[in-house]
This record gives structure tokens, C-alpha cells and sequence, in this order.
């Protein structure tokens, strides 16, 4: 028993993901006491970073390309600069390596990025122009419930007559060349959906926009620092963190108003216990959890040998290929199997911040999606992708840390079996999260809500969850 469970709060949050801490950060400039309880040793779950392979090589454990934070009508208002919080852009938001040696290049101008796309240049320039036009009124539209009436209804409408099919019906309506497809593709498969599901084009729209309208930029320093300034303006505001802390059970905690919860849904029914109607922890416990993430922390000794010389430019890359290809692998966790060839998307930050390593040498990060749950080691799969757009990068390697699917879980309780976005990003789970209703951070126990990237608008550190839990919250003093 520490000395702040005697006390009693206003709020408690557990969890301090980008969303408990966004929760935290809504209810504490609000004038409420708010304590959050972090079962890790480090505050900020999947804004967490550390020297995972050699020292002076600081890794991101997750999130790397902060565009959503840059999008989050939360972050955007705090004054996270004052606590050392600085976002770096890359030269180039995006990369997408071909075969032929070429790559197909994510500007953050629309007119630059259509130029490269021969008979597609019109058609493209004609769809992001216009959302890109519109980023300010539409991102927080986005980033909101989306059963909550839109502020800008046409705005929206139009965006959902867009977005509301699977890529591979995107691609085939708007696109012809080979290098328009694999660009969206690379876009779209950040959903973990196949190419052929309802609403994987929405992750092309929403990512390729907010690339041109803000850009992908990444934490100096690393995600961590980010962590830190909210966990700091927190303080300020008034708020405790207390780490090494995992809440089992809401019995364990002292008394409050409300209790926000940044955990899976599963989770929640644990903790919860007899507080929860059978019916509503039936629908937790059904809440559907998407495949696994498999990465891979490098350590390099120099900038990645890429073929096509453009791509060192870019932050992120996404390797796989055309939109076949990608579409073939992106299928195969979803039918319990590790894809022989995977669709890579790879970070390589330290091009652009020289703080993450060593003078002269990279941090570098690669990942593929995986069955749930998996054990696999696919090393050799995702090395021959890096192979094939950079041949040699096996020489540069001076440390890999590996990080299966089932060890994400292990590390993380919200990463269930994997899943890196909160639950899978379906069609239904885009209303239904975890459940369908007007206020899904409600839970039917009086003062407890869900705050996790399980709640609309989902994964991403944008702390939104966090933030429209708390408001919700706020309703009840
Ligand atoms: C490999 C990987 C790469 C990613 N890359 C990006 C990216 O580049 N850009 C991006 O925007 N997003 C990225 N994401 C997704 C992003 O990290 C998540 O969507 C986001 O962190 C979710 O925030 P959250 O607050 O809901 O949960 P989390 O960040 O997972 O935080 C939850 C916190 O709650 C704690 N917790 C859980 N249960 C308890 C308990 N019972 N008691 C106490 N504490 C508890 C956990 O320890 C954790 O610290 C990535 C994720 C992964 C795994």
C-alpha cells in the first residue's frame, strides 16, 4: 500500500498511454485532483523509448511518425515545447521503393507527389488537393466519434463517399499506374485490414493527407520525449504519476468520482470485476483484436544502402512492392500465416535526428503484421525485403533487437495478442468501440469509463480517446 491510496481523488486514470495522459491532462486543466497509475517503470506505454540494442542508440518500443499527434486538436493546444518536446520533419514524409530501381515518393507538396505519377497526376492531384485544402476542418472531424454529428457535414459526407471502401476499390476507381497503387497501398495497409476489406482506404486518405497537410515527423530524441511532456504538464497542472503500479482490480484504488481506464477492453472486464453487467462484459470480452505486429530495433553503421538513393530522404518507407503484392501478404495474418514476402514499413529517424545515435551511425526500425498472438520469428523474411530495395543492408547491422508479437503482448497488457491499434480497425469496430453507443467511454458502472485507443477515433498517439473520455467524465461533477 503506497501513501496515495489513503488519499482520494477527483479522478483516477490507469494507464499512461498518450490517451491516459491526454485523459489526465483534459481533467486536470479542468481543476479536477487526478492521479495515474502506470504499471510500467516508465510513463507513456506506446511513446515509450530506450536504448534497446547498444548504448547511445535510443529506440522507439512503438510509435516513431507522430503525424497524428501533430493533428490532435489536444496536443496541438498544450505547450509541450516548454517541456523540451521539439517534432523533426524528414526531408520527405514517405518513400516506396519498386523494383525497377525507382521509388514513388510521398511530398509533402500534392503538386510535387502528382508530377511523379504520369497519367495518375491529375486524378491525384484532384483528390488530395482538396482534402488537404480542408485538413484543418476535417482532421478534428476525424479524430472525433464518429457517430457524433459532424461540424462540417458536407465536408464529411464527401470524405466518406471516398473513404468508405476497401483500397483495392479505390485503386481500381481512381488509379492506373503501377506507382499510384503501391503508394496508396503502402498508405493503406497502417490499417492492418486486407486490401480487399471495407474502410482500408480510409488509412490511405486520412495518412497521405495529413502527409501533405503537417507532414510525419518524429520526437527529437525520441517518442519518449513526448511521454515526458505531457507527463510533465501534468505536473504542473497539478496531477500525480505513480509507476510500478498495475491495477488488477478498481477494489485496489482509493476512493474517486471517476476512474478512466487506458486499457483493452478485456482488461477492463478483469478489473472491473461484479461492477459490470454480464451483457456488457460479453461485448468486451468479443471485442475483436486484429494480427500482431513483429519488429525489428536496429542498430546500423551507417545509413541504409537503398538502390534508389531518393529513399534515404524519407522518414518512413514502406516496402512490398506493387499493390498486388502488398494485398497478398496483408492477407495472410488475417488466415493465421506469417506472408513469405511481408509488407515492411520501416523508420528510419535518426536521418533526421541525430540525437537517436552515435555520430555517424543510425537507429533504424522494421515491422511486418503477423498472426495474433504469434511466436514467430520472421527476421529473415523482413531482411530479405530490406534486401531486395537495399541490398547489403545485412553488412551495416551492428545490433537487431527482435520483438515477436506474443512479446508485445508480454510488454504491454493493451497490446492483446499483438495488436498494435487497440482492436481491429473493421468496418463495425469504427462505430462499435468497444460497443455501439452514443458515448462508448461510458461503461454501464456509475464514474467508469474507457479511455484506451479501444474507444473512437483509435490507435495512434493522438491522445483524442483520452481526451473525449474525459469531457465525458467532466459531465459528471
Ligand atoms: C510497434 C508499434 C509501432 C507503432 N507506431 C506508431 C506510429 O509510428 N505512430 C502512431 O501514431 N502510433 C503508432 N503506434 C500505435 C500507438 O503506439 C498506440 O495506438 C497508442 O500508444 C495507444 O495509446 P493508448 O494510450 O491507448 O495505449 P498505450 O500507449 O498502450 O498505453 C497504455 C498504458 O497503460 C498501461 N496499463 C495497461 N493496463 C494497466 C493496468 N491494469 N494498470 C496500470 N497500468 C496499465 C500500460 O502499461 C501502458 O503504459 C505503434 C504501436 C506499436 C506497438
Amino acid at each position: 500500500m503506497t501513501s496515495t491510496t489513503a488519499k482520494s481523488y477527483d479522478a483516477i486514470v490507469i494507464g499512461s498511454g498518450p490517451n491516459g495522459l491526454g485523459a489526465a491532462i483534459e481533467l486536470a486543466r479542468n481543476g479536477k485532483s487526478v492521479i495515474v497509475y502506470e504499471a510500467a517503470d516508465t510513463v507513456g506505454g506506446g511513446m515509450r523509448s530506450a536504448e534497446l540494442t547498444l548504448p547511445g542508440f535510443v529506440h522507439d518500443h512503438c510509435s516513431t511518425v507522430q503525424a497524428l499527434c501533430l493533428a490532435s486538436p489536444l496536443f496541438s493546444s498544450l505547450p509541450l515545447s516548454d517541456y523540451g518536446m521539439e517534432l523533426v520533419h524528414p526531408e520527405i514524409p514517405v518513400a516506396h521503393p519498386l523494383d525497377d530501381g525507382s521509388a514513388v515518393l510521398l511530398h509533402r507538396s500534392v503538386e510535387q507527389t502528382a508530377e511523379q505519377l504520369g497519367r495518375d497526376g491529375g486524378h491525384y492531384r484532384n483528390i488530395f488537393e482538396l482534402m488537404t485544402r480542408h485538413w484543418s476542418k476535417l482532421s478534428p472531424q476525424l479524430l472525433s466519434s464518429p457517430l457524433a454529428f459532424p461540424k462540417h457535414p458536407l465536408l464529411m459526407a464527401g470524405f466518406g463517399m471516398k473513404a468508405m471502401k476497401s483500397a483495392r476499390a479505390f485503386v481500381e476507381q481512381n488509379f492506373l499506374t503501377t506507382a499510384a497503387k503501391a503508394l496508396f497501398a503502402g498508405c493503406a495497409a497502417h490499417s492492418v485490414l486486407p486490401m480487399e476489406w471495407m474502410g482500408s482506404a480510409a488509412y490511405g486518405l486520412v495518412l497521405m493527407t495529413a502527409a501533405h497537410a503537417g507532414g510525419w515527423p518524429v520526437a527529437k530524441g525520441g517518442s519518449q520525449k513526448l511521454a515526458d511532456a505531457l507527463a510533465a504538464h501534468l505536473r504542473t497542472l497539478g496531477g500525480t504519476i505513480e509507476l510500478g503500479r498495475h491495477i488488477r482490480s478498481l477494489d485496489e484504488l482509493p476512493a474517486a468520482k471517476v476512474i478512466l481506464c487506458d486499457v483493452a477492453p478485456r482488461n477492463l472486464a478483469t478489473i472491473a470485476g461484479s461492477r459490470l453487467p454480464p451483457a456488457y462484459v460479453k461485448k468486451l470480452m468479443h471485442y475483436a483484436h486484429g494480427p500482431g505486429a513483429f519488429k525489428i530495433d536496429y542498430a546500423l553503421s551507417q545509413p541504409v544502402p537503398w538502390k534508389c538513393a531518393d529513399v534515404g530522404r524519407a522518414g518512413t518507407i514502406h516496402l512490398g512492392g506493387t499493390f498486388d503484392d502488398i494485398a497478398d501478404a496483408e492477407q495472410f495474418p488475417w488466415d493465421g500465416r506469417c506472408a513469405p514476402r511481408p509488407y515492411v514499413l520501416a523508420v528510419q529517424a535518426s536521418r533526421f535526428d541525430p540525437t537517436r545515435a552515435p555520430e555517424g551511425k543510425q537507429t533504424f526500425w522494421a515491422y511486418a503484421h503477423v498472426p495474433h498472438g504469434s511466436t514467430a520469428d520472421v527476421t529473415e523474411r523482413i531482411e530479405a525485403q530490406l534486401e531486395r530495395f537495399a541490398p547489403g543492408f545485412r553488412d551495416c547491422v551492428l545490433a537487431r533487437k527482435v520483438t515477436t508479437a506474443a512479446d508485445f503482448a508480454a510488454w504491454n497488457p493493451n497490446l492483446i495478442g499483438g495488436d498494435i491499434a487497440g482492436g481491429a480497425s473493421t468496418f463495425w469496430q469504427t462505430f462499435a468501440r468497444p460497443v455501439l453507443s452514443r458515448n462508448p467511454y461510458r461503461t454501464p458502472a456509475k464514474g467508469l469509463y474507457l479511455c484506451s485507443a479501444s474507444t473512437p477515433p483509435g490507435g495512434g498517439v493522438h491522445g483524442m480517446c483520452g481526451y473525449h473520455a474525459a469531457r465525458a467524465a467532466l459531465r459528471e461533477f
